[in-house]
């Protein structure tokens, strides 16, 4: 074996950039370790068909081992890295076994992506549960679908209507898409399901800060979307400030005043921070941070003094969205550098972020897309959503099961994901009864 041969890649995260760069490193001659959380390549943008009873965890989330088995240079270490060493280069890991293992690397591709921010509020968390990973999806499914049960166990009416109302925190794409889902299962899925509550009475109540849904489409979008949920049912705060949750509701205030909403179910779907790698490696490669705590990084995505540390996708600070394009073509990037390195090529132009557009669902048949200076939303906009989530989704099973599950929902009214474990029910009954204690 060559020297060359024996260059080693660590990859931190199987999101979006670590898989791209990863898949890109195929045929480069060194060896690659992949170091992930967890055992599976998270489809984020479909999480909310999860938490909605749309597709199965699965369908979005399929093991990282199965997606690289053809990929002979290829480690898998499943564990959490906590530190970096710049010196001795290594990372170190917590290992899924609960030991600690180091690491070494000659190039690190760090993509750790992002974790969800209450801004300092992180009370709210037990109360209103953000959608960042499979356990926050099967989470926010199980409070879902209780909260309908319980509303038809309920006598009391105040306490059905509590039930019965839902709040969406945060009225980007994630706030939009569980709104827009939520309405359609009380007003058209579970339609005739339920005996004794009426579902006519859910209310799904959006909040937001700013002054429109989707802030960072353009606004022609947003102002379709925000009369298409409106056609839902979904009633939409903005220039609406969340300053306190609970277990009953939460507090709100505008320019009016201060209001109280009653609503067991509340779901965070505002603002992310950096993990706390990110820090870490701030302090260990001395490069600067942004507000949010992301990593800022040179024009070829390396860490400033640190060309061998290569940073991408959300962990990166800078002026590019939060995407999965972005990560994507970061993490190729990053891979051809070390390509072009080992083959003693000169360095490739700084990396360039070819924006592909930008799309959210807002219910069945209906979606807002942006794409250059073009706009689409309705059906356009959802047939391109659609095609672009079947080309992305990865694993031909994945795309075969996924597409029968959305002729289930969208064509007929079936939700066939909705299973809440005894567990679950158990655990959230006695948060309840806990709530209800502290309250008294
Ligand atoms: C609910 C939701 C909906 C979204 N919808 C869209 C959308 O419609 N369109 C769009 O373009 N983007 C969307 N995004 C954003 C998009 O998913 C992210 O921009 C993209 O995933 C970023 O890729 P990444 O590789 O940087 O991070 P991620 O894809 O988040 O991957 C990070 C990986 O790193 C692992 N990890 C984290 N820390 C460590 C550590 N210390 N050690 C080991 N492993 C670690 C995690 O387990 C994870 O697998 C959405 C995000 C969310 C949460």
């Amino acid at each position: 074996m060559s020297d060359q041969q024996q260059h080693r890649v660590v990859v931190v995260g199987a999101g979006f950039g670590g898989l791209f760069a990863t898949k890109a490193l195929r045929r480069v001659p060194a060896s690659v370790t992949v170091i992930n959380g967890t055992s599976y390549h998270l489809f984020e943008p479909l999480l909310y068909q999860v938490a909605t009873g749309i597709l199965s965890e699965g369908e979005v989330a399929p093991p990282i081992r199965e997606i690289l088995k053809r990929q002979r240079n290829v480690d898998l270490k499943l564990g959490w890295v906590t530190d970096v060493d710049v010196d001795e280069r290594t990372v170190l890991v917590s290992a899924m076994n609960g030991r600690e293992i180091r690491i070494p690397y000659d190039s690190l591709i760090v993509a750790a992506g992002a974790r969800n921010s209450y801004f300092g509020n992180e009370d709210f968390a037990e109360f209103a549960p953000s959608l960042k990973n499979i356990d926050d999806a099967l989470e926010l499914r199980s409070r879902i679908f209780h909260a309908f049960e319980m509303a038809e166990l309920e006598d009391d009416p105040e306490q059905r209507q509590r039930w019965l109302t839902f709040v969406l925190i945060g009225a980007g794409p994630t706030g939009v898409e569980m709104a827009g889902q939520i309405a359609e299962l009380a007003h058209r899925a579970l339609n005739g399901q339920y005996h004794h509550a009426d579902l006519g009475r859910t209310r799904v109540i959006l909040i937001d800060a700013v002054d429109r849904v989707l802030p960072a489409f353009d606004r022609p979008l947003s102002v379709a979307a925000l009369r298409k949920l409106t056609r839902l049912g979904v009633e939409a705060r903005l220039q609406t400030r969340v300053v306190d949750v609970d277990a009953d509701g939460v507090e709100v205030r505008t320019a009016a005043g201060a209001e109280r909403i009653e609503a067991y179910t509340k779901i965070w779907a505002a603002g992310v921070a950096a993990p706390e790698l990110a820090g870490r490696i701030a302090a260990a490669t001395g490069a600067a941070t942004d507000r949010a705590g992301r990593i800022v990084v040179g024009p070829d995505l390396t860490v400033p003094g640190h060309p061998e540390i290569f940073v991408v996708g959300d962990l990166a600070a800078g002026d590019l969205p939060g995407v999965a394009q972005v990560a994507m073509q970061g993490g190729t990037y990053a891979a051809g550098v070390i390509r072009r390195r080992l083959a003693g090529r000169p360095a490739p132009k700084p990396f360039h972020y070819f924006d592909k557009g930008n799309m959210a669902t807002i219910s069945r048949f209906s979606a807002v897309a942006n794409v250059g200076k073009l706009h689409f939303s309705g059906l356009a906009g959802w047939f391109m959503w659609l095609a672009v989530h079947l080309f992305y989704l990865i694993g031909f099973k994945n795309k075969v099961s996924a597409l029968t599950h959305w002729l289930v929902s969208f064509l007929g009214r079936g939700r066939s994901e909705r299973i809440a474990t005894t567990q679950q029910i158990q655990a959230r009954n006695a948060l309840n009864r806990l709530a209800a204690d502290r309250s008294r």
